[in-house]
């Protein structure tokens, strides 16, 4: 059997298995978007792949700002939107399940989104672009910074604001573990 054939093979078992099952759960990492340009942590080019081996880190394909969603995150999609998809767990923080249409109430980020704030006070999200995040003067937001005086604040309680992407060291999000759960 030729690749081509054996991938031809897997395609069908897959089409199959969708056409077949009632529900759906998908759980997406880096690969899914490596298609988009963003380099992944594991494979021949990754993060740490690279790292192990003593090079720098890979190079983004197109620019961050011009990262779009690809067929496979707009497959998801449509398996939402057909009602086969019942929920969808991903690892990525790149935004773009959310930018492809995928429902935010049927979506766990586990390790967070890059657009999205979170409130340390009440967990309250805020979008980056709703509270005019001036990443330049502020940075990332990350917890484990020093705010910066003049920093937008929760509108709600007024605590502070930190990128709700989770890092090394910082806890996974009790709520989104849940639903994946
Ligand atoms: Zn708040």
């Amino acid at each position: 059997m030729t690749g081509g054939q054996c991938l031809e093979r897997h395609v069908e078992t897959i089409t199959r298995w969708i056409i077949e099952c009632e529900r759906i759960v998908a759980f997406t990492g880096a690969g899914i978007s490596t298609e988009s340009g963003i380099p992944d942590f594991r494979g021949p080019q990754g993060v740490w792949t690279r790292r192990d081996a003593g090079l720098p880190p890979p190079r983004w394909r197109v620019s961050p700002g011009r990262v779009e969603p690809n067929p496979s995150h707009l497959s998801l999609a449509e398996l939402q939107r057909l009602g086969k998809l019942e929920f969808l767990i991903t690892q990525n923080t790149d935004n773009l399940h959310r930018r492809s249409g995928i429902r935010p109430e049927l979506l766990a980020e586990l390790h967070g989104n890059g657009q999205i704030l979170r409130c340390l006070g009440c967990d309250r999200l805020y979008n980056r672009r709703e509270v005019r995040w001036d990443t330049n003067r502020w940075g990332p937001g990350y917890r484990t910074q020093e705010p910066v005086p003049g920093q937008p604040a929760c509108a709600a309680c007024g605590e502070r604001l930190v990128s709700s992407v989770v890092n090394f060291g910082d806890p996974l999000p009790q709520k989104e573990l849940e639903l994946a759960e």
